[in-house]
């Protein structure tokens, strides 16, 4: 089928868009328009309140849910926060951990992001850990730095994600070139290879995020080291999500697959 040597994942991130209503239709709109066997594991990342809504009506679909963030505590007085348990009882399987959004409305340091990582792992969760420079420190000259110091400390575990997410790319309609993106997933796979061994960061799958639409998929989709994407404005419309899948479809193949 494909000749890549990881599994594809493209991941929707909703932020704080979409009622429960819109949610459900969603759904039906995206089950329809979804191969038989999709060419990439497909995940959703609701607002916390439309989770069971879209997880019951994704129910027997190839398509998982996450939460946008969690908790590193299992319980406790943490007001307006949720725990790794709580995702999952409301049907997730993933967690975003460490989204810049996270990082700069909610002050959330290195540490704190891979404390929730742990925490989602200890739970069974698959947390995508999302790491990325500013402009100012690609500016500067500091992109490996910021992601060498980002990436410090992540556990090593088969479950974990890491999503290369270049803050100025995000929401901008400024995307990463193809090349700029590769030489980021290389550094990071190169670093991690050094410290956890090469077999661990050999499997590590490595998502792209930042502005990635229908008419720049396909070529970001075409480097090695880009095993998904995280999708943040474009993952709203159904149609437009499901056109960034086909970009993982192998070459002549219809993304639709064969009715
Ligand atoms: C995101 O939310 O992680 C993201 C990459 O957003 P956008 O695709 O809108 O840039």
């Amino acid at each position: 089928m494909s000749d890549r040597a990881r599994r594809p994942v493209l991941a929707g991130n909703w932020k704080m868009h979409r009622l429960r209503a819109e949610a459900a239709d969603y759904a039906v709109a995206l089950r329809a328009g979804l191969p038989a066997e999709p060419p990439a594991e497909v995940v959703l990342f609701p607002s916390f309140l439309s989770i069971p809504t879209l997880a019951e009506a994704l129910a027997g679909s190839p398509v998982e849910v996450g939460g946008q963030d969690l908790h590193a505590q299992p319980e406790g007085a943490h007001t307006g926060d949720v725990s790794a348990a709580q995702l999952l009882d409301a049907g997730c399987r993933w967690v975003l951990c460490g989204h810049s959004e996270r990082r700069r409305d909610h002050g959330e340091t290195d540490a704190r992001v891979i404390a929730k990582a742990r925490a989602a792992l200890a739970a069974g969760l698959r947390p995508i850990v999302c790491v990325g420079e500013s402009r100012d420190e690609r500016r500067a000259g500091q992109t490996f730095d910021v992601l060498d110091r980002q990436v410090a400390e992540l556990p090593e575990d088969p479950a974990l994600l890491l999503a290369y997410e270049p803050v100025w790319a995000i929401g901008t309609g400024e995307t990463a070139t193809p090349e700029v993106a590769a030489d980021a997933h290389r550094f990071l796979r190169e670093r991690l290879g050094r410290r956890l061994g090469e077999p661990y960061a050999c499997r590590l799958r490595i998502l792209y995020g930042g502005s990635v639409t229908p008419d720049n998929a396909s070529e970001l989709a075409a480097r090695a080291d880009i095993d998904g994407f995280l999708v943040g404005g474009a993952s709203l419309d159904p149609r437009r999500f499901l056109a960034i899948l086909g970009a993982f479809a192998p070459s002549g193949a219809d993304p639709r697959g064969t009715p």
